[in-house]
């Protein structure tokens, strides 16, 4: 590249990487490099850029508008290398600077949450940190610029940050370098030298040295004139300051090869500049005014810097020309010098090759000091930037990624905050976990848990504050979940009458498993500790029965269990059921609505044995290798049948078994309450026919009914009919609403909120129409309340029917509505069953009733008992046709 290609700067990865031919005259000289950093406000925006321009007498760095960087907010490293006078400038912004800082809070998007900006800002933060451990390790000379004329204590700590990854890295650094052509000094080192640090401050409009008070105190008029300026007083005061505040930290001791950088104990490092003139127009007029001096100037001021600041310092000669930013007036301020020069003699010292001699103390050992060629010092750049900075060369990833692990380091320094928040939030947690367990029974539901939670988050947010606020809040989160998992669950299974299983969180054992309570989580059935007495199917045997969690345990292996004791062996009318056809059936899910028709001819067969169950199912449709998964109702797939039934229907005996003054022989009724309701059916009305000359309708083929047989219905029943319906053929069914309560209490209702009490004899005397024109409610309170302030409900169970024998079809079609709509229809799998004669039929109902969407839990408290009914119409009773003749 040639050297007018250099006249602007470049970003310093692009510089190592391009080849520059040095004039063969200075090929061998050596070079300074000075490395720029600091903050700037939005007033001196290109604070850093203009001195580079001052310093290096160019106009490198545009001042306005935006560098060529990509308007990222990541800091930057820019590189101009002013050949003529062998010094290599290095530029670094960050969000130290206002336009990179307007650039990160442009690129952090308003939902950005707390902890991700603050990780964000961290992250710029660390790599604000190693661009300076870059400028530290291969820099002779930095100048930290500050915008304004107070020391920023800040400071301190990044380089004692700096420091400890300096320290911490010094390993991995040197393994990078161990290859270039340095001295060993520079390998061990890693730096060519202890680089010397020099502050520069701008003086802001709040402290301003006006042209009257310089003048005034040069003037001498006053009656002890100062010996310096104010502006040098300041400088002196900083350098006091400074140097004070570094020493007591550590950062600066008496071994400047032990230092991060050091401080020239007897010449000026500190320089402030006066406060730049508020006129834009003349700040540009003395720009151009100073620039037309610097040619002049610098034949000079290069050759002879040194030389010329000592002079100065002892002459107090009067610069004829300033080459500072801005306004100083010009031949006004004796014994100051210009921030070339300021910078000059620190320069010339490296350029000399005399290097800093900064150490102090008794015996001040010699610090090392090299003058790289350009070359050299290229390839050692190089090296630690692919380490420190641009990590994409592979032969460096390792130490590079080891180098971004040792960045910990900084936390300690540079995040005070986020150690408060750590230590504030950390110290919050054991009250919130306090919180969490404070009347916390030792198992507890899920909402029992979550409430518990919100309040521990309650107490947590009272006391944690800052950035990890939300890491320890989830970390609470995990505590407790952990806690409340581990242990402390409970079942929440609830059981078919919506009573929570008691265990705490447990298996159930799958078929064939024993149950075992020492497993973790033990495998155990569900227990609600609820305990019922139920009867079974025909009524006769009444037996303890658990809370029951599933339908199949709920509406059939209880009867199953009790049909083996009582009721197994009686005549009855089956329900069609799933007949597996494959050896591993299928629950249907909701696409069996669709599932084509396969198999017909075995529906068909079905339905020939089962003539009156296709009178509402369709059969055809079953599927033989889907069940239905739960019970029938009206919502549910059509064509597809149940593994078992929920209902049942039994015939305890002939018609005469029923004794209509004895009522029910069964266990568990009310006294008095067990008589079934009459329902007399006119089968032939005398009164409209030739009397006496009818044939009977008792099928009979004697065309004169015997005394005993003009009333066609259960014996005995006759005495009560004889008077109104003398001579009508009337024949009587009974019919028994059985209503049971968790205890076993048993009635016949002769009404919807009326129960049957027949205190005389005779039997119950309230007509069956009553209840058979009506919805009869599923639920009604029992006549019995317990002690608990919770209603205690009877339920519908059984239907009994006396059905006599005489030419009559009954026809039996249950359908029940456990809940308000749109709770579906529940009905058995076959409707519309026809009773034969003589007989009596106990038809049970299912002990719950559930859908795919769960079970229709029984009534809380304050619902209305009458959305669960019984739909009426259950029984319907025509004549036969006239037998034939
Ligand atoms: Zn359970
Ligand atoms: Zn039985």
């Amino acid at each position: 590249m040639k050297e007018a290609n250099m006249s602007f700067a470049v970003s310093i990865g692009a510089l190592l990487q391009t080849e520059l031919q040095e004039d063969a005259a200075h090929r061998d000289d050596g070079l300074c490099v000075v490395g720029v950093f600091g903050k700037s406000n939005m007033q001196s925006a290109a604070a850093k850029e203009s001195f580079v321009n001052t310093l290096a007498d160019k106009h490198i760095f545009s001042l306005f508008g935006e560098p060529e960087d990509g308007g990222t907010p990541d800091s930057h490293i820019q590189a101009f290398y002013n050949q003529e006078s062998r010094v290599l400038y290095l530029l670094l912004s960050s969000v130290s600077d206002s336009r990179h800082l307007l650039r990160a809070c442009q690129s952090l998007s308003a939902g950005t949450v707390h902890s991700d900006a603050h990780d964000f800002w961290k992250g710029l933060e660390r790599q604000h940190c190693l661009h300076l451990l870059y400028l530290f390790s291969v820099c002779h000379v930095l100048l930290l610029v500050h915008p304004n004329q107070t020391f920023d204590v800040a400071y301190d700590r990044l380089f004692r940050a700096l420091d400890a990854l300096r320290q911490k890295t010094l390993p991995l650094i040197r393994a990078a370098i161990k290859d270039c052509p340095v001295s060993k000094e520079w390998k061990v080192n890693c730096r060519p030298c202890p680089p010397r640090l020099l502050f520069v401050f701008q003086m802001n409009g709040s402290l301003k040295v006006s042209d009257s008070l310089i003048c005034s105190d040069s003037g001498g008029n006053i009656d002890k004139p100062k010996k310096h300026s104010p502006r040098r007083r300041l400088q002196h005061a900083l350098e006091d300051q400074i140097y004070r505040i570094f020493r007591k930290s550590r950062v600066l001791t008496n071994q400047s090869s032990n230092c991060l950088f050091t401080v020239p104990a007897n010449q000026a490092f500190v320089y402030v500049i006066p406060t730049v003139d508020e006129d834009p127009v003349g700040s540009l007029l003395s720009h151009l005014r100073s620039n037309c001096i610097f040619s002049e100037q610098d034949s000079t001021s290069s050759m002879s810097g040194p030389r010329r600041y000592q002079q100065m310092r002892r002459s107090g000669w009067q610069t004829g020309f300033s080459s500072d930013l801005g306004s100083m007036s010009m031949a006004s301020q004796p014994m100051d010098c210009s921030l070339k020069e300021f910078l000059w003699q620190h320069v010339d010292l490296v350029l000399t090759k005399k290097g800093f001699d900064d150490s102090v103390g008794r015996n001040p050992q010699p610090s090392h000091f090299e003058l790289p060629t350009y070359s050299k010092w290229v390839q050692v750049a190089s090296r630690l930037h692919q380490v420190l900075i641009s990590n994409t060369e592979e032969e460096t990833a390792e130490l590079a990624s080891k180098v971004q692990s040792q960045l910990k380091v900084l936390e300690g320094f540079l995040e005070a905050d986020t150690k408060f928040s750590e230590n504030r939030c950390q110290k919050a947690l054991p009250l919130a976990h306090s919180a969490y367990q404070s009347n916390l029974p030792h198992n507890y539901t899920t909402t029992v848990h979550k409430n518990q939670l919100a309040q521990a988050l309650r107490v947590y947010s009272q006391h944690a504050r800052g950035v990890a606020f939300q890491r320890y809040a989830l970390q609470l989160h995990e505590d407790c979940y952990k806690f409340w998992s581990n242990g402390h669950q409970l079942c929440e299974e609830r059981s078919l009458t919506d009573q929570h299983c008691i265990h705490k969180f447990h298996l159930l054992p799958q078929p064939g498993e024993k149950l075992d309570l020492d497993r973790n989580p033990p495998v155990l059935n569900h227990n609600s500790r609820g305990r019922f007495t139920s009867s079974c199917n025909c009524g006769r045997k009444q037996a303890p029965r658990e809370d029951p969690f599933d339908i199949q345990a709920a509406n059939y292996d209880f009867y199953q269990m009790l049909e083996e004791k009582c009721c197994g062996k009686l005549d009855r009318i089956e329900f069609p059921v799933f007949q597996p056809s494959t050896p591993d059936p299928a629950p249907a899910s909701n696409q069996a609505q669709q599932a084509p028709c396969e198999a017909s001819g075995s529906g068909e067969a079905e339905k020939l044995k089962e003539p009156s169950a296709a009178q509402s199912h369709t059969l055809g449709d079953t599927s033989l290798s889907l069940y239905l998964p739960g019970m029938i109702h009206s919502a549910c797939p059509k064509g597809l049948l149940p593994k078992f039934s929920s209902w049942s229907l039994v015939k305890l005996g002939p018609a005469k078994s029923y004794n209509c003054h004895a009522g029910l022989d069964q266990p568990g009724f009310l006294p008095g309450s067990s008589f079934l309701l009459p329902w007399d059916l006119v089968l032939r009305s005398r009164s409209e026919e030739e009397a006496g000359l009818t044939e009977s309708l008792d099928g009979g083929a004697s065309s004169w009914p015997a005394p005993n047989k003009t009333v066609v219905g259960k014996r005995g029943s006759a005495g009560g009919l004889g008077r109104s319906r003398r001579r009508d053929d009337v024949a009587r069914v009974f019919v028994g609403f059985e209503y049971e309560d968790g205890r076993g209490r048993r009635f016949v209702s002769c009404g919807p909120d009326k129960i049957v009490k027949v205190l005389g004899p005779g039997g119950a005397k309230d007509p069956a129409t009553r209840v058979l024109n009506t919805d009869m409610p599923l639920y009604v309170p029992s006549p019995s309340q317990g002690r608990g302030l919770k209603p205690h409900y009877a339920q519908l169970v059984r239907l009994f029917v006396v059905v006599p024998d005489a030419p009559l079809e009954v026809t039996l079609n249950p359908q029940v509505q456990p809940g308000p709509p749109p709770c579906p229809v529940f009905h058995p799998e076959k409707t519309d069953l026809l009773l034969p004669p003589d007989g009596l039929w106990v038809l049970r109902f299912p002990y719950s009733y559930a859908t795919d969407h769960g079970p229709s839990y029984p009534p809380k408290d304050n619902q209305p008992l009458n959305n669960y009914k019984v739909l009426r119409g259950i029984l319907k009773a025509t004549t036969a046709n006239p037998p034939p003749q």
